[in-house]
Parts: structure tokens; C-alpha cells; sequence
């Protein structure tokens, strides 16, 4: 159920169909992906962050599901840091108190020191070795994805979250995206994940792998946040809706009633799965 809500293609951009046959192969794929999450807390590092094409300023959506999974593995009892750019781990920096440079996240990989590596909205190289954006346009600029792909080599955990085939992850499923997301076989990530978390928003991917850890650990770990105020925030760094490629109030195209909602119902859903 968790895992149909936040499969809600509304933006109509393929991850439904994309999402579907995913499914029918791996029922449990949100289940296991969240037994690794409340397993592997310790010292998780946090990826996020997708510049938009053509001014490579970051997007809203990833970075309110990163600050999910931060405060989630705190109720855990874990330590959580955030890889990002620069930009914006300045406009985060008033939602979350650890960050982490991308030199000291390599070093955390490469000594297993790192218990757990998730991705939210994070660009994967795709077949031509470059990112490129969802219109298929060239993004010139130095990703994260390399940390995933040691950190498979180097037995470290990884989720990928993503909800358009361009991101870490994705390579999971590259044959369906594809098939099913326009100018896919440009713009499909080649970079795998020990567990894929596939959302219409990736944002929503994040609350759902927050929602679905919740009914595991026995309690609610949603944030209770008004989306406004956190999009708010962001804006006021300059940090811009990925769709329109500007600062506005919505996430992906979507105004923010309706985020709020999905996240309204994954805490009632939540709430009552908690008390069966
Ligand atoms: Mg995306
Ligand atoms: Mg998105």
C-alpha cells in the first residue's frame, strides 16, 4: 500500500509502468529496502541534490526527503551526515546538523566505516558515462554517484531513490526506463543499488522508505512538518522547482497541498498499521 502511494505518477512522466513491472518482480522491494535502513543506522550517509538544467542550481525535490531520513535514523538512535553541493548544503543547513565532504565520504566507504549509503534525487552516469537531465540535456557537472558504485564493491549497503530513470539507482531497472520513460535510452542511470526505491516524487520516496521503517521499528518516524515551510526555506537559497526550473512554491510542477496530502495520508496510513 505504502509503496502504491508514493508511486503515484502524477506527473506523468513513465515511472508508473516503470514502477509496475518493478513491482511484479520485487512485491517487497519498500519492505527490504526498509529492513536495511532501521538495520544499518549507525552512520548512514545522506546523498542529495540534482542540478537543474540549463543554471545547475539543485531542485526542492531530494533534499525535504533527505531531511526525512536524517531525523528518521536520529529517532533510530543513529548517526545520519548529507553529501551535497555546495549550494545546497547552504540552504539545508538550517534543517540538518551534519554534513560531510565528499573526500571524508570516500574515506568512509573505502574503511567500511559508512553503515548504510542512500541516495534521494541524485543524478546516475548513464551508457555515455555523463548525466543528463530528463529533456535529454548534457548536465556538466562532477556527481556522487562514484561512492555508490565502491560502495557496492566495497560491501557497504546502498539505497537509491529516484522517480525518473536519471538517477542513482535507476540502474536497477534501466531496461524498464527504457522502454517506458521518454528519450530513456539517453538518459537511463547505469548505477545500481542493493535496494531501489522507485516514487512519483522522489521526495515521496523518501517519506515512504520513512513510513514503511516506521511500521517496522513500532514507531511513527514521519516528519511533521508543513511542506511550505521547509520548501520556504529552500527558496529563499534559491533552490528551484525541477520541473519549471525556478523558485517557486511546488516541487516537481506540483503545487504543495498536494505533497502535503501524500504526506498526510502515508502518516495516517502509518498511525494504523502501527496500532494493528
Ligand atoms: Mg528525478
Ligand atoms: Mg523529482
Amino acid at each position: 500500500m505504502i509503496a502504491h502511494i508514493i508511486n503515484t505518477d502524477i506527473g506523468r512522466r513513465g515511472i508508473g509502468r516503470v514502477y509496475l513491472e518493478y513491482r511484479m518482480m520485487n512485491y517487497d522491494f519498500l519492505k527490504e529496502a526498509a529492513e536495511t535502513f532501521v538495520k544499518n543506522v549507525e552512520n548512514v550517509v545522506i546523498v542529495t541534490g540534482f542540478p537543474v538544467y540549463p543554471s545547475l542550481k539543485p531542485e526542492n525535490d531530494g533534499p525535504l526527503g533527505a531531511v526525512a531520513l536524517y531525523g528518521a535514523v536520529e529517532r533510530l538512535g543513529g548517526r545520519a551526515s548529507v553529501l551535497t553541493f555546495d549550494d545546497l548544503k547552504e540552504a539545508m543547513s538550517p534543517l540538518v546538523g551534519n554534513f560531510i565532504g565528499r573526500e571524508e565520504a570516500d574515506r568512509l566507504v573505502a574503511d567500511g566505516e559508512a553503515t548504510l549509503l542512500i541516495s534521494v534525487e541524485s543524478p546516475g552516469r548513464a551508457r555515455d558515462g555523463r548525466y543528463h537531465s530528463m529533456k535529454g540535456c548534457r548536465l556538466d557537472i562532477e556527481g556522487f554517484d562514484d561512492l555508490f558504485i565502491r560502495a557496492r564493491e566495497s560491501g557497504v549497503p546502498t539505497i537509491g531513490i529516484g522517480d525518473g530513470g536519471n538517477e542513482i539507482g535507476m540502474g536497477n531497472v534501466r531496461g524498464l526506463v527504457e522502454k517506458y520513460v521518454p528519450r530513456g535510452e539517453k538518459i537511463a542511470s547505469t548505477v545500481e543499488v542493493d535496494h531501489l526505491v522507485t516514487s512519483g516524487v522522489s521526495n515521496w520516496g523518501a517519506y515512504g522508505l520513512v513510513a514503511e521503517a516506521s511500521v517496522l521499528s513500532g514507531k511513527n518516524l514521519l516528519p511533521e512538518w508543513r511542506e511550505e515551510e521547509v520548501v520556504r526555506i529552500l527558496n529563499y537559497f534559491g533552490i528551484v522547482d525541477g520541473v519549471k526550473g525556478k523558485v517557486d512554491m511546488s516541487v516537481d510542477g506540483i503545487p504543495l497541498d498536494v505533497h502535503e496530502g501524500v504526506k498526510t495520508l502515508l502518516r495516517r496510513v502509518t498511525e494504523h498499521l502501527l496500532k494493528r
